[in-house]
């Protein structure tokens, strides 16, 4: 007999951030495109605490996992000390994307005001902090990035045999 909501064990959710340096929206875009699946995942296992496209909440939260979509634009200062702040304040850091897993696809810093050719100057994220996982991609198909969601999930709530089937 399927459980009705009222009757299904209380989950306790994580916090989840998202996190926009040099990237194009393309990523968030596509975890938005999870649909049903994502309000599933924002109404019963995580709350969005961070997301500056969407919410105006103008300072890194602490979180449980901050999504990072874009590389590191080396020139705006602002970026650099971001990435370190969001490392400092999450407990899991997801490069999610090709420009934050791998640099070098979309090279303007945001805003556009630092329209840099030099390839160089946009590095991966995992070249100034720890990455715990990676999403390849671009964008990353929607049904990637749930995956990876949940496996943060099982990291950070799971019982030791999800732990380890997670990774951890
Ligand atoms: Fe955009 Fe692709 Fe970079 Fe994501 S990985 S921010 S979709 S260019």
């Amino acid at each position: 007999v399927e459980k009705t909501k009222e009757e299904m064990p209380v989950v306790e959710k994580i916090t989840v951030g998202h996190v926009h340096l040099s990237g194009c929206t393309g990523c968030l875009v596509s975890f938005a495109d999870n649909y049903e699946g994502l309000f599933k995942i924002l109404d019963d296992y995580a709350d969005l605490v961070y997301a500056l496209t969407l919410a105006d909440v103008r300072h890194i939260p602490e979180m449980d996992v901050a999504l990072v979509e874009g590389s590191v634009c080396l020139q705006d200062k602002s970026s650099v000390e971001e990435i370190k702040e969001a490392r400092e304040k999450a407990k899991v850091v997801v490069a999610l994307g090709g420009c934050a897993a791998y640099g070098n696809i979309t090279r303007f810093c945001r805003g556009g005001q630092w329209n840099q050719p030099q390839m160089e100057s946009y590095v991966p994220i995992a070249e100034l902090i720890d990455v715990d996982l990676y999403i390849p991609g671009c964008a990353p198909t929607p049904q990637q990035i749930r995956n990876v969601c949940i496996m943060a999930y099982l990291l950070l709530k799971g019982n030791d045999e999800q732990k380890e089937l997670a990774g951890a």
